[in-house]
C-alpha cells in the first residue's frame, strides 16, 4: 500500500499541485473548469470521466470560491465511483480442477512476474497450482517461470523454445489434472508485431483447452503496465478482441506510475481489475481497492 501511494504520488503529486495552483482564491468560472478538465485529461483519466468530474464540481458551486482540498475530495469520490464496480476479487471455480487462468498482454507488461506472484498467493492459500510456460518464443520467459515454479512449489510444464504453444497448453492441462491441481496458469507470448499470428496462437490455445474443458479458459487475465499511460487503453482494445480478456491486472504502480489510465479503462471497458502490481517481489501483488486507489490519485 505504501508503495502504491509512493508510486502514484509521483503522478498524483503533480495533479495535486495543479489543483492547488488552479483553485487558489478563485471563483469557479468557465475558464477554471476548462483548465481543470485539461488537467484531468493530461492525467490520463479520459475525456468522459474528466467531463463528469467537472460537471459534478460545478453543481451548486459555480461562481463561488472553492478550495483545492474540496476539489480533491470531489475528485476522489468521483474516481472511486468509477472504480468501485471493477474492484472485485478474482473468483475461482474450484469445482473445475483445474480452474484455468490464461494470462495475456504485451511483452514486458509483467505477465510472468504476475503469474509468479499469483501462484504464491494461491499456494499460500492451500491451493495446488501448475504453471504452463506458454511463451515459447522467449527463453528468458521460460526460465523466469521455472524460477517462480521453484519458489512456489508449483510444477512447471515447459518445452523447448519454438514449441507449439497450444500443444503445450494441452499437455499442461492434462498434467494439471494428473497432479491434482486446483489452478492452471498459462503464460503466453505477447508479440504485437504480428497481430494475425498472435491471434491465431491465442485462439488455438483456447480451442485445444476446450477439447478437455468446454468452459476453459475460465479466466483470461491481461496485464497492463501502468507506466505506459495511454498505450494501455489500446492494449485492452486489442487483447479484449483477440483473447476475450475478462479481467485485468495493472502492474508497476510503484514506478513512475500514471494510474489515471486505470480510471479511463474502467470507465470505457468495465472489466474487473483483480490485482495491482506494486513491485517485483513475491508479495507485491495486491487486491485492487477502489477507495485507496482513488485517494492516491487525488493526492
Ligand atoms: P512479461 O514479458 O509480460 O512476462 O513481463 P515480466 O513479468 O517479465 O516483467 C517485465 C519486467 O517488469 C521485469 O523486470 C519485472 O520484474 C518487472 N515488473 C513486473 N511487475 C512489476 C511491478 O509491479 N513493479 C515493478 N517495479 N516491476 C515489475
Amino acid at each position: 500500500l505504501e508503495r502504491l501511494r509512493e508510486g502514484l504520488a509521483r503522478s498524483s503529486g503533480q495533479l495535486s499541485g495543479q489543483i492547488t495552483a488552479l483553485f487558489t482564491k478563485r471563483r469557479l468560472d468557465e475558464a477554471t473548469l476548462q483548465e481543470f478538465e485539461d488537467v484531468l485529461i493530461q492525467a490520463d483519466l479520459g475525456v468522459e470521466t474528466a467531463l463528469r468530474i467537472t460537471d459534478r464540481l460545478s453543481e451548486g458551486r459555480f461562481g463561488k470560491e472553492i478550495t483545492g482540498s474540496e476539489v480533491r475530495a470531489i475528485l476522489a469520490d468521483e474516481v472511486e465511483a468509477t472504480l468501485r464496480p471493477v474492484a472485485v476479487p478474482l473468483e475461482l471455480d474450484l469445482e473445475k480442477k483445474p480452474h484455468v487462468i490464461l494470462v495475456v498482454g504485451v511483452n514486458g507488461t509483467g505477465k510472468t512476474t504476475t503469474i509468479g506472484k499469483l501462484a504464491a498467493k494461491l499456494t499460500r492459500g492451500g491451493l495446488k497450482v501448475t504453471l504452463c510456460a506458454g511463451d515459447t518464443f522467449r527463453a528468458a520467459a521460460v526460465e523466469q517461470l521455472k524460477i517462480w515454479g521453484e519458489r512456489t512449489g508449483s510444477e512447471v510444464i515447459a518445452k523447448a523454445i519454438g514449441a507449439d504453444a497450444a500443444g503445450l497448453a494441452f499437455e499442461a492441462y492434462d498434467a494439471a489434472v494428473a497432479n491434482g491441481s486446483d489452478v492452471l496458469i498459462i503464460d503466453t507470448a505477447g508479440r504485437l508485431q504480428n497481430r494475425t499470428e498472435l491471434m491465431a496462437e491465442l485462439e488455438k490455445i483456447v480451442r485445444v483447452l476446450q477439447r478437455r474443458e468446454p468452459d476453459a479458459p475460465h479466466t483470461v487475465l491481461q496485464t497492463l503496465d501502468a507506466t505506459t499511460g495511454q498505450n494501455a487503453l489500446s492494449q485492452v482494445e486489442i487483447f479484449r478482441n483477440v483473447a476475450g480478456v475478462n479481467g485485468l491486472v495493472m502492474t508497476k504502480l510503484d514506478g513512475t506510475a500514471r494510474g489515471g489510465i486505470l480510471v479511463a479503462i474502467a470507465a470505457k471497458y468495465r472489466l474487473p481489475v483483480y490485482f495491482i502490481g506494486v513491485g517485483e517481489g513475491i508479495d507485491d501483488l495486491e487486491p485492487f481497492k477502489a477507495r485507496e486507489f482513488a485517494m492516491a490519485i487525488a493526492g
